[in-house]
Protein backbone atom coordinates (compact mmCIF):
# COMPACT_ATOMS: atom_id res chain seq x y z
CA UNK A 1 0.00 0.00 0.00
CA UNK A 2 2.78 2.87 1.36
CA UNK A 3 4.13 2.08 -2.10
CA UNK A 4 1.54 2.02 -4.37
CA UNK A 5 -0.15 5.38 -2.91
CA UNK A 6 3.03 7.36 -3.96
CA UNK A 7 3.70 5.23 -7.40
CA UNK A 8 -0.09 6.50 -8.10
CA UNK A 9 -0.05 9.93 -7.40
CA UNK A 10 2.90 10.06 -9.44
CA UNK A 11 1.55 8.45 -12.13
CA UNK A 12 -1.40 10.35 -11.86
CA UNK A 13 0.90 13.90 -12.12
CA UNK A 14 2.76 12.01 -15.45
CA UNK A 15 -0.80 11.23 -16.62
CA UNK A 16 -1.82 14.41 -16.39
CA UNK A 17 1.10 15.81 -18.25
CA UNK A 18 0.61 13.47 -20.83
CA UNK A 19 -2.65 13.92 -21.53
CA UNK A 20 -2.37 17.32 -21.39
CA UNK A 21 0.54 17.62 -24.01
CA UNK A 22 -1.46 14.80 -26.23
CA UNK A 23 -5.24 16.98 -26.18
CA UNK A 24 -2.82 20.25 -27.06
CA UNK A 25 -1.10 18.63 -29.53
CA UNK A 26 -4.27 16.96 -31.23
CA UNK A 27 -7.50 18.43 -30.67
CA UNK A 28 -6.49 21.90 -29.84
CA UNK A 29 -3.81 22.06 -32.91
CA UNK A 30 -6.99 20.93 -35.00
CA UNK A 31 -9.14 23.44 -33.57
CA UNK A 32 -6.57 26.59 -33.98
CA UNK A 33 -6.15 25.55 -37.51
CA UNK A 34 -9.86 25.85 -38.09
CA UNK A 35 -10.31 28.65 -36.04
CA UNK A 36 -7.72 30.75 -38.72
CA UNK A 37 -8.76 29.02 -41.53
CA UNK A 38 -12.20 30.66 -40.77
CA UNK A 39 -10.83 33.58 -40.22
CA UNK A 40 -8.91 34.43 -42.78
CA UNK A 41 -11.41 32.87 -45.09
CA UNK A 42 -14.39 35.62 -43.78
CA UNK A 43 -11.92 38.62 -44.72
CA UNK A 44 -10.60 37.49 -47.77
CA UNK A 45 -14.17 36.87 -48.83
CA UNK A 46 -14.94 40.30 -48.08
CA UNK A 47 -12.19 41.70 -49.64
CA UNK A 48 -13.04 39.59 -52.89
CA UNK A 49 -16.99 41.06 -52.53
CA UNK A 50 -15.60 44.39 -52.33
CA UNK A 51 -13.33 43.84 -55.51
CA UNK A 52 -16.24 42.20 -57.70
CA UNK A 53 -18.88 44.92 -56.72
CA UNK A 54 -16.52 47.91 -57.17
CA UNK A 55 -13.31 46.99 -59.94
CA UNK A 56 -14.36 44.00 -61.25
CA UNK A 57 -17.67 45.19 -61.97
CA UNK A 58 -16.61 48.53 -63.78
CA UNK A 59 -14.01 46.81 -65.76
CA UNK A 60 -16.87 44.40 -67.27
CA UNK A 61 -18.80 47.03 -67.90
CA UNK A 62 -15.46 49.15 -69.44
CA UNK A 63 -15.39 52.15 -67.06
CA UNK A 64 -11.93 51.40 -66.19
CA UNK A 65 -9.16 49.65 -68.48
CA UNK A 66 -7.55 46.42 -67.75
CA UNK A 67 -4.15 47.68 -66.87
CA UNK A 68 -5.74 50.39 -64.32
CA UNK A 69 -7.19 46.90 -62.74
CA UNK A 70 -4.65 44.56 -63.07
CA UNK A 71 -2.33 47.43 -60.96
CA UNK A 72 -5.11 48.20 -58.28
CA UNK A 73 -5.29 44.34 -57.68
CA UNK A 74 -1.42 43.84 -58.11
CA UNK A 75 -1.36 46.74 -54.93
CA UNK A 76 -4.20 45.17 -52.84
CA UNK A 77 -2.42 41.13 -53.29
CA UNK A 78 0.68 42.49 -52.22
CA UNK A 79 -0.57 44.81 -49.18
CA UNK A 80 -2.98 41.20 -48.45
CA UNK A 81 0.10 38.67 -49.39
CA UNK A 82 -2.18 37.23 -51.82
CA UNK A 83 -2.88 36.20 -55.35
CA UNK A 84 -5.88 37.91 -57.27
CA UNK A 85 -7.64 36.16 -59.47
CA UNK A 86 -10.39 37.31 -62.04
CA UNK A 87 -11.23 34.89 -63.97
CA UNK A 88 -14.84 34.57 -67.06
CA UNK A 89 -17.07 32.09 -65.98
CA UNK A 90 -15.46 30.12 -68.64
CA UNK A 91 -12.62 30.04 -66.55
CA UNK A 92 -10.47 32.42 -68.78
CA UNK A 93 -7.75 34.17 -67.11
CA UNK A 94 -8.57 38.34 -67.08
CA UNK A 95 -6.19 39.76 -64.30
CA UNK A 96 -4.14 37.62 -62.11
CA UNK A 97 -1.69 39.65 -59.62
CA UNK A 98 0.74 36.87 -59.90
CA UNK A 99 1.41 37.23 -63.36
CA UNK A 100 -0.30 39.49 -65.73
CA UNK A 101 -2.15 37.96 -68.49
CA UNK A 102 -0.64 38.49 -71.93
CA UNK A 103 -3.45 39.33 -74.27
CA UNK A 104 -1.97 37.67 -77.21
CA UNK A 105 -1.68 34.06 -74.94
CA UNK A 106 -4.58 33.05 -73.38
CA UNK A 107 -4.86 31.39 -69.86
CA UNK A 108 -7.12 29.20 -68.99
CA UNK A 109 -8.15 27.52 -65.77
CA UNK A 110 -8.86 23.66 -67.12
CA UNK A 111 -11.97 22.36 -65.63
CA UNK A 112 -13.14 25.62 -63.67
CA UNK A 113 -16.04 25.12 -61.45
CA UNK A 114 -17.40 28.05 -59.23
CA UNK A 115 -19.36 25.60 -57.59
CA UNK A 116 -16.15 23.63 -56.40
CA UNK A 117 -16.84 25.21 -52.91
CA UNK A 118 -20.40 23.42 -52.37
CA UNK A 119 -22.53 26.29 -50.78
CA UNK A 120 -19.32 27.99 -48.89
CA UNK A 121 -17.84 30.82 -50.30
CA UNK A 122 -13.94 28.97 -49.68
CA UNK A 123 -11.95 26.10 -50.54
CA UNK A 124 -8.90 24.70 -49.95
CA UNK A 125 -6.73 22.92 -52.40
CA UNK A 126 -4.65 23.14 -55.12
CA UNK A 127 -7.47 24.95 -57.21
CA UNK A 128 -7.95 22.89 -60.21
CA UNK A 129 -4.48 21.99 -60.10
CA UNK A 130 -3.34 25.79 -60.53
CA UNK A 131 -0.14 25.64 -57.66
CA UNK A 132 1.58 23.08 -56.61
CA UNK A 133 0.95 23.58 -52.75
CA UNK A 134 -2.37 23.52 -51.11
CA UNK A 135 -4.16 26.78 -50.69
CA UNK A 136 -7.29 28.60 -49.12
CA UNK A 137 -8.80 30.00 -52.04
CA UNK A 138 -12.40 32.57 -52.27
CA UNK A 139 -14.32 32.97 -54.63
CA UNK A 140 -17.07 35.63 -54.81
CA UNK A 141 -19.40 36.01 -58.17
CA UNK A 142 -19.17 39.48 -60.47
CA UNK A 143 -22.99 40.42 -60.88
CA UNK A 144 -23.80 42.80 -63.75
CA UNK A 145 -27.38 43.43 -64.47
CA UNK A 146 -28.50 40.46 -62.83
CA UNK A 147 -25.92 38.23 -65.01
CA UNK A 148 -22.77 36.39 -63.13
CA UNK A 149 -19.86 37.95 -65.40
CA UNK A 150 -17.12 36.38 -64.27
CA UNK A 151 -15.01 35.55 -60.30
CA UNK A 152 -12.91 37.47 -58.46
CA UNK A 153 -10.95 34.75 -56.37
CA UNK A 154 -8.06 35.27 -54.03
CA UNK A 155 -5.67 32.47 -52.58
CA UNK A 156 -3.52 32.53 -49.59
CA UNK A 157 -1.10 29.47 -49.10
CA UNK A 158 -2.09 27.37 -46.19
CA UNK A 159 1.30 27.06 -44.79
CA UNK A 160 0.74 30.70 -43.30
CA UNK A 161 -2.45 29.68 -42.13
CA UNK A 162 -0.56 27.06 -40.67
CA UNK A 163 2.49 28.82 -39.23
CA UNK A 164 0.25 31.55 -37.57
CA UNK A 165 -1.66 28.25 -35.54
CA UNK A 166 1.35 27.56 -34.82
CA UNK A 167 2.62 30.49 -33.35
CA UNK A 168 -0.60 30.55 -31.20
CA UNK A 169 -0.25 26.63 -30.40
CA UNK A 170 3.65 27.44 -28.79
CA UNK A 171 2.05 29.64 -26.68
CA UNK A 172 -0.24 26.86 -25.29
CA UNK A 173 2.76 24.94 -24.86
CA UNK A 174 4.40 26.84 -22.77
CA UNK A 175 1.52 27.77 -21.03
CA UNK A 176 1.06 23.82 -20.37
CA UNK A 177 4.90 23.32 -19.51
CA UNK A 178 4.31 26.23 -16.68
CA UNK A 179 1.02 24.55 -15.46
CA UNK A 180 2.91 21.27 -15.29
CA UNK A 181 5.85 23.00 -13.32
CA UNK A 182 3.61 24.73 -10.85
CA UNK A 183 1.89 21.77 -10.34
CA UNK A 184 4.67 20.06 -8.86
CA UNK A 185 4.32 22.42 -6.02
CA UNK A 186 1.01 19.38 -5.03
CA UNK A 187 3.26 16.89 -5.65
CA UNK A 188 5.44 18.29 -2.88
CA UNK A 189 3.04 19.24 -0.88
CA UNK A 190 1.35 16.15 -0.86
CA UNK A 191 4.62 14.47 -0.35
CA UNK A 192 5.14 16.31 2.83
CA UNK A 193 2.03 16.99 4.25
CA UNK A 194 0.36 13.67 3.72
CA UNK A 195 2.57 10.90 2.23
CA UNK A 196 5.42 11.51 5.21
CA UNK A 197 3.36 11.84 7.73
CA UNK A 198 1.44 8.72 6.34
CA UNK A 199 4.69 6.77 6.08
CA UNK A 200 5.09 7.08 10.15
CA UNK A 201 1.66 6.11 10.93
CA UNK A 202 1.76 2.84 8.60
CA UNK A 203 5.16 2.53 10.45
CA UNK A 204 4.06 3.26 13.86
CA UNK A 205 1.32 0.78 13.84
CA UNK A 206 3.25 -1.91 12.53
CA UNK A 207 5.23 -1.50 15.45
CA UNK A 208 2.21 -1.32 17.58
CA UNK A 209 0.88 -4.87 15.47
CA UNK A 210 4.35 -6.28 16.69
CA UNK A 211 3.94 -5.50 20.34
CA UNK A 212 5.66 -2.09 20.78
CA UNK A 213 3.03 -0.25 22.35
CA UNK A 214 5.50 1.92 23.84
CA UNK A 215 6.58 3.20 20.14
CA UNK A 216 6.96 7.01 19.41
CA UNK A 217 4.59 8.91 16.82
CA UNK A 218 6.35 12.02 16.57
CA UNK A 219 3.65 14.22 14.23
CA UNK A 220 2.65 17.58 14.97
CA UNK A 221 0.55 19.39 13.45
CA UNK A 222 -3.09 20.56 14.12
CA UNK A 223 -4.46 18.84 11.11
CA UNK A 224 -6.40 15.74 10.50
CA UNK A 225 -3.02 14.30 10.14
CA UNK A 226 -1.83 15.51 13.73
CA UNK A 227 -5.25 14.65 15.31
CA UNK A 228 -4.68 10.90 13.70
CA UNK A 229 -1.66 10.78 14.87
CA UNK A 230 -2.73 12.00 18.08
CA UNK A 231 -5.50 9.48 18.26
CA UNK A 232 -2.97 6.40 17.39
CA UNK A 233 -0.91 7.85 19.94
CA UNK A 234 -3.38 7.54 22.71
CA UNK A 235 -4.71 4.31 21.69
CA UNK A 236 -1.33 2.83 21.79
CA UNK A 237 -1.03 3.85 25.57
CA UNK A 238 -4.53 2.92 26.25
CA UNK A 239 -3.89 -0.24 25.31
CA UNK A 240 -0.25 -0.51 26.53
CA UNK A 241 -1.87 0.89 29.81
CA UNK A 242 -5.12 -1.69 29.63
CA UNK A 243 -2.49 -4.67 29.34
CA UNK A 244 -0.20 -3.55 32.47
CA UNK A 245 -3.95 -3.64 33.94
CA UNK A 246 -4.65 -7.33 33.23
CA UNK A 247 -1.57 -8.75 34.31
CA UNK A 248 -2.12 -7.10 37.54
CA UNK A 249 -5.32 -8.55 37.52
CA UNK A 250 -4.47 -12.02 36.55
CA UNK A 251 -1.66 -11.80 39.34
CA UNK A 252 -4.32 -10.48 42.28
CA UNK A 253 -6.42 -13.24 41.50
CA UNK A 254 -3.83 -15.75 41.48
CA UNK A 255 -3.00 -14.58 44.72
CA UNK A 256 -6.08 -14.50 46.09
CA UNK A 257 -7.07 -17.21 45.28
CA UNK A 258 -4.22 -19.17 46.40
CA UNK A 259 -3.62 -18.09 49.44
CA UNK A 260 -7.02 -19.48 51.04
CA UNK A 261 -6.61 -22.82 48.70
CA UNK A 262 -2.96 -23.19 50.62
CA UNK A 263 -4.47 -22.90 53.70
CA UNK A 264 -7.19 -25.13 53.02
CA UNK A 265 -5.16 -27.66 51.64
CA UNK A 266 -2.50 -27.05 54.76
CA UNK A 267 -4.89 -28.06 57.25
CA UNK A 268 -6.78 -30.66 55.54
CA UNK A 269 -3.19 -32.62 55.24
CA UNK A 270 -2.16 -31.98 58.70
CA UNK A 271 -5.30 -33.68 59.62
CA UNK A 272 -5.10 -36.50 57.73
CA UNK A 273 -2.01 -37.05 58.51
CA UNK A 274 -2.65 -36.98 62.17
CA UNK A 275 -0.70 -33.21 62.75
CA UNK A 276 -3.83 -32.12 63.75
CA UNK A 277 -5.32 -34.51 66.58
CA UNK A 278 -9.26 -35.32 65.98
CA UNK A 279 -10.25 -33.40 68.98
CA UNK A 280 -8.96 -30.41 66.96
CA UNK A 281 -10.62 -31.23 64.09
CA UNK A 282 -14.20 -29.18 64.48
CA UNK A 283 -11.78 -26.26 65.45
CA UNK A 284 -10.17 -26.12 61.83
CA UNK A 285 -12.67 -27.23 59.93
CA UNK A 286 -14.70 -23.95 60.91
CA UNK A 287 -11.21 -22.13 59.95
CA UNK A 288 -11.23 -23.96 56.77
CA UNK A 289 -15.01 -22.77 56.10
CA UNK A 290 -13.88 -19.78 56.89
CA UNK A 291 -11.62 -19.95 53.51
CA UNK A 292 -13.98 -21.12 51.77
CA UNK A 293 -16.72 -18.82 52.50
CA UNK A 294 -14.00 -16.28 51.21
CA UNK A 295 -13.70 -17.64 48.18
CA UNK A 296 -17.40 -17.87 47.43
CA UNK A 297 -17.06 -13.90 48.32
CA UNK A 298 -14.10 -13.48 45.94
CA UNK A 299 -15.84 -15.78 42.90
CA UNK A 300 -19.27 -13.23 43.12
CA UNK A 301 -17.20 -9.89 43.32
CA UNK A 302 -15.15 -10.74 40.47
CA UNK A 303 -18.69 -12.36 38.46
CA UNK A 304 -20.00 -8.84 39.69
CA UNK A 305 -17.42 -6.63 38.56
CA UNK A 306 -17.34 -8.42 35.05
CA UNK A 307 -20.93 -7.75 34.63
CA UNK A 308 -20.76 -4.12 35.60
CA UNK A 309 -18.02 -3.67 33.17
CA UNK A 310 -19.77 -4.88 29.81
CA UNK A 311 -20.34 -1.71 28.42
CA UNK A 312 -23.91 -0.80 28.46
CA UNK A 313 -24.63 -2.32 31.73
CA UNK A 314 -28.02 -2.91 31.82
CA UNK A 315 -29.83 -0.86 35.06
CA UNK A 316 -33.36 -1.74 35.82
CA UNK A 317 -34.17 2.12 36.89
CA UNK A 318 -37.06 2.20 38.98
CA UNK A 319 -38.45 4.78 41.23
CA UNK A 320 -37.90 4.40 45.12
CA UNK A 321 -37.73 5.53 48.40
CA UNK A 322 -33.80 5.62 49.34
CA UNK A 323 -34.70 6.13 53.16
CA UNK A 324 -36.74 2.89 53.03
CA UNK A 325 -33.74 0.96 51.76
CA UNK A 326 -31.04 2.71 53.78
CA UNK A 327 -33.22 1.44 57.15
CA UNK A 328 -33.29 -1.70 55.61
CA UNK A 329 -29.28 -2.19 54.82
CA UNK A 330 -28.99 -0.39 58.23
CA UNK A 331 -31.53 -3.32 59.51
CA UNK A 332 -29.07 -6.38 58.20
CA UNK A 333 -26.34 -5.35 60.06
CA UNK A 334 -28.20 -5.39 63.40
CA UNK A 335 -26.49 -8.07 64.69
CA UNK A 336 -22.85 -7.03 63.87
CA UNK A 337 -23.63 -4.09 65.19
CA UNK A 338 -24.67 -5.12 68.56
CA UNK A 339 -21.55 -7.54 69.11
CA UNK A 340 -19.20 -4.95 68.64
CA UNK A 341 -21.49 -2.72 70.29
CA UNK A 342 -21.31 0.26 67.44
CA UNK A 343 -24.77 1.91 66.46
CA UNK A 344 -26.03 3.10 63.28
CA UNK A 345 -27.11 6.88 63.35
CA UNK A 346 -29.73 7.38 60.45
CA UNK A 347 -29.93 11.01 59.71
CA UNK A 348 -32.17 11.10 56.51
CA UNK A 349 -34.17 14.05 55.32
CA UNK A 350 -37.62 13.36 55.38
CA UNK A 351 -39.44 10.40 56.09
CA UNK A 352 -39.41 9.21 52.59
CA UNK A 353 -37.11 10.58 50.09
CA UNK A 354 -37.83 9.30 46.31
CA UNK A 355 -34.95 8.39 44.13
CA UNK A 356 -34.46 7.29 40.54
CA UNK A 357 -31.96 4.43 40.45
CA UNK A 358 -31.47 0.61 40.19
CA UNK A 359 -32.67 -0.45 43.61
CA UNK A 360 -30.82 -3.57 43.97
CA UNK A 361 -27.60 -2.33 42.73
CA UNK A 362 -27.92 1.21 45.25
CA UNK A 363 -28.89 -1.64 47.91
CA UNK A 364 -25.23 -3.41 46.99
CA UNK A 365 -23.66 -0.19 47.09
CA UNK A 366 -25.01 0.95 50.55
CA UNK A 367 -24.00 -2.41 52.07
CA UNK A 368 -20.41 -2.57 50.43
CA UNK A 369 -19.62 0.72 51.96
CA UNK A 370 -21.71 0.37 55.51
CA UNK A 371 -19.76 -2.82 55.90
CA UNK A 372 -16.66 -1.07 55.69
CA UNK A 373 -17.53 1.54 57.93
CA UNK A 374 -18.56 -1.19 60.67
CA UNK A 375 -15.10 -3.01 59.84
CA UNK A 376 -12.58 -0.38 60.20
CA UNK A 377 -14.72 0.99 63.25
CA UNK A 378 -13.70 0.24 67.18
CA UNK A 379 -15.64 -1.13 69.28
CA UNK A 380 -18.24 1.53 70.82
CA UNK A 381 -18.10 4.02 68.15
CA UNK A 382 -21.11 5.11 65.91
CA UNK A 383 -21.72 5.23 62.18
CA UNK A 384 -23.62 7.52 60.83
CA UNK A 385 -25.98 7.14 57.09
CA UNK A 386 -26.86 10.34 55.88
CA UNK A 387 -29.25 11.50 52.65
CA UNK A 388 -29.22 15.39 52.13
CA UNK A 389 -30.84 16.67 48.74
CA UNK A 390 -29.16 19.36 46.63
CA UNK A 391 -31.25 20.50 44.12
CA UNK A 392 -31.92 17.43 41.64
CA UNK A 393 -29.85 15.53 43.70
CA UNK A 394 -29.66 13.41 46.73
CA UNK A 395 -26.47 12.92 48.59
CA UNK A 396 -25.92 9.68 50.44
CA UNK A 397 -23.26 9.49 52.70
CA UNK A 398 -21.93 6.74 54.60
CA UNK A 399 -19.21 7.98 58.00
CA UNK A 400 -17.27 6.58 60.29
CA UNK A 401 -15.38 6.81 62.84
CA UNK A 402 -12.60 4.33 61.98
CA UNK A 403 -8.88 3.88 61.37
CA UNK A 404 -9.52 6.41 57.75
CA UNK A 405 -7.81 5.99 55.11
CA UNK A 406 -3.73 7.13 54.34
CA UNK A 407 -4.17 10.18 52.04
CA UNK A 408 -1.17 7.98 49.58
CA UNK A 409 -4.16 5.42 49.23
CA UNK A 410 -6.99 7.34 48.66
CA UNK A 411 -6.57 7.42 44.73
CA UNK A 412 -5.81 3.90 44.99
CA UNK A 413 -9.41 2.30 47.22
CA UNK A 414 -10.94 2.00 43.58
CA UNK A 415 -8.78 -0.38 42.29
CA UNK A 416 -9.67 -3.84 41.90
CA UNK A 417 -8.50 -5.89 44.84
CA UNK A 418 -6.26 -2.55 46.50
CA UNK A 419 -6.46 -3.04 50.44
CA UNK A 420 -4.76 -0.71 52.27
CA UNK A 421 -2.52 -1.80 55.05
CA UNK A 422 -3.58 -0.18 57.58
CA UNK A 423 -6.60 -2.08 57.46
CA UNK A 424 -4.80 -5.19 56.52
CA UNK A 425 -4.80 -6.49 60.16
CA UNK A 426 -8.15 -5.86 60.93
CA UNK A 427 -9.67 -7.55 57.65
CA UNK A 428 -8.69 -10.93 57.03
CA UNK A 429 -11.15 -11.79 54.66
CA UNK A 430 -12.17 -8.63 52.47
CA UNK A 431 -11.51 -9.30 48.98
CA UNK A 432 -10.83 -5.58 47.75
CA UNK A 433 -13.70 -5.97 45.12
CA UNK A 434 -16.42 -4.06 47.23
CA UNK A 435 -15.43 -0.22 46.40
CA UNK A 436 -14.46 -0.75 42.91
CA UNK A 437 -18.13 -2.44 42.34
CA UNK A 438 -19.63 0.64 44.28
CA UNK A 439 -17.65 2.79 41.91
CA UNK A 440 -18.27 0.55 38.43
CA UNK A 441 -22.76 0.84 39.86
CA UNK A 442 -22.38 4.94 40.36
CA UNK A 443 -20.67 5.61 37.33
CA UNK A 444 -23.19 3.08 35.31
CA UNK A 445 -26.02 5.71 36.79
CA UNK A 446 -23.74 8.75 35.53
CA UNK A 447 -23.25 9.98 38.98
CA UNK A 448 -20.79 10.35 41.32
CA UNK A 449 -18.79 8.63 44.19
CA UNK A 450 -16.33 10.48 46.66
CA UNK A 451 -14.07 10.16 49.83
CA UNK A 452 -13.00 12.50 52.41
CA UNK A 453 -11.18 10.57 54.95
CA UNK A 454 -7.94 11.47 57.56
CA UNK A 455 -6.03 9.03 59.00
CA UNK A 456 -6.94 7.71 62.70
CA UNK A 457 -10.51 10.40 62.46
CA UNK A 458 -12.73 8.25 60.06
CA UNK A 459 -13.51 8.25 56.90
CA UNK A 460 -16.85 9.87 54.90
CA UNK A 461 -17.83 7.74 51.84
CA UNK A 462 -20.77 10.09 49.31
CA UNK A 463 -22.82 9.45 46.45
CA UNK A 464 -25.29 11.16 44.58
CA UNK A 465 -28.31 9.84 42.71
CA UNK A 466 -31.05 11.61 40.83
CA UNK A 467 -33.85 12.51 42.65
CA UNK A 468 -37.66 12.35 42.09
CA UNK A 469 -39.49 15.18 41.94
CA UNK A 470 -42.09 14.81 44.90
CA UNK A 471 -45.26 15.43 41.96
CA UNK A 472 -43.48 12.70 39.86
CA UNK A 473 -43.72 10.28 43.04
CA UNK A 474 -45.45 6.89 41.65
CA UNK A 475 -49.35 6.78 41.56
CA UNK A 476 -49.24 3.47 43.34
CA UNK A 477 -48.12 5.01 46.76
CA UNK A 478 -49.84 3.03 49.36
CA UNK A 479 -52.03 5.12 52.25
CA UNK A 480 -48.92 5.27 54.33
CA UNK A 481 -46.89 6.41 51.89
CA UNK A 482 -49.13 9.48 50.56
CA UNK A 483 -49.46 10.32 54.39
CA UNK A 484 -45.42 10.00 54.75
CA UNK A 485 -45.50 12.76 51.36
CA UNK A 486 -47.77 14.95 53.22
CA UNK A 487 -45.38 14.55 56.28
CA UNK A 488 -42.31 16.09 54.26
CA UNK A 489 -43.86 19.43 54.65
CA UNK A 490 -42.61 18.38 58.49
CA UNK A 491 -40.11 16.85 58.46
CA UNK A 492 -38.36 15.13 61.38
CA UNK A 493 -34.72 15.79 60.38
CA UNK A 494 -33.10 13.64 62.92
CA UNK A 495 -34.10 9.94 62.69
CA UNK A 496 -33.01 7.55 65.30
CA UNK A 497 -31.80 4.64 64.10
CA UNK A 498 -35.03 1.71 65.08
CA UNK A 499 -35.67 -1.79 63.33
CA UNK A 500 -38.10 -0.83 60.44
CA UNK A 501 -41.59 -2.41 60.10
CA UNK A 502 -41.03 -3.66 56.58
CA UNK A 503 -38.62 -6.84 56.19
CA UNK A 504 -35.08 -5.49 55.07
CA UNK A 505 -33.79 -7.57 52.22
CA UNK A 506 -30.67 -8.71 53.45
CA UNK A 507 -27.55 -9.42 52.04
P1 LIG B 1 -12.61 -4.91 51.08
O1 LIG B 1 -13.44 -6.07 50.68
O2 LIG B 1 -11.19 -5.26 51.35
O3 LIG B 1 -13.23 -4.07 52.13
P2 LIG B 1 -13.07 -2.59 49.44
O4 LIG B 1 -12.87 -2.39 47.99
O5 LIG B 1 -14.42 -2.41 49.99
O6 LIG B 1 -12.52 -4.03 49.76
O7 LIG B 1 -12.07 -1.67 50.20
C1 LIG B 1 -10.75 -1.53 49.77
C2 LIG B 1 -9.85 -1.02 50.86
O8 LIG B 1 -10.18 0.33 51.17
C3 LIG B 1 -10.04 -1.73 52.17
O9 LIG B 1 -9.27 -2.89 52.22
C4 LIG B 1 -9.54 -0.69 53.15
O10 LIG B 1 -8.13 -0.70 53.16
C5 LIG B 1 -10.00 0.60 52.54
N1 LIG B 1 -11.27 1.06 53.10
C6 LIG B 1 -12.49 0.99 52.55
N2 LIG B 1 -13.44 1.56 53.35
C7 LIG B 1 -12.78 1.99 54.44
C8 LIG B 1 -13.18 2.67 55.64
N3 LIG B 1 -14.46 2.99 55.86
N4 LIG B 1 -12.23 2.98 56.56
C9 LIG B 1 -10.95 2.66 56.33
N5 LIG B 1 -10.49 2.03 55.22
C10 LIG B 1 -11.40 1.68 54.29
Amino acid sequence: MRKTLYLKFILAYVLFGLFGFFIVATFISRLTFAFFLQHDARNLYRCASEISETQAVSLYNSEVSLDSVQRQMELIGRYTETEIWILNPSGRMVVNTAQAPDPEKEIVVEGFDPTVTQGSYYTTGRFFDSFSEDRLSVIAPIISNYKTRGYVIIHEPLERIDITANRFLNITYVLLIVLFLLSMIILIFFTEVVYKPLRSIIRATEQYAAGNMNYELNIEGEDEMGYLAASLGYMARTVASSEEDQKKFIANVSHDFRSPLTSIRGFLEAMLDGTIPPEMHEHYLKVVLNETERLTKLTNGLLTLNNLGTRGMLLQIVQFDINKTIRSVAASFEQTCRNRNIRIRLILSGQTLFVEADMDKIQQVLYNLTDNAIKFSPENSEVEIETTEKGNKVIVSVKDNGIGIPREDQKQIWERFYKSDLSRGKDKKGTGLGLSIAREIIRAHGENITLVSTEGVGSKFSFTLKRLDINDAPDDLDDLGRWLRDMRDNPDEIDEFAPPEEDGSQK
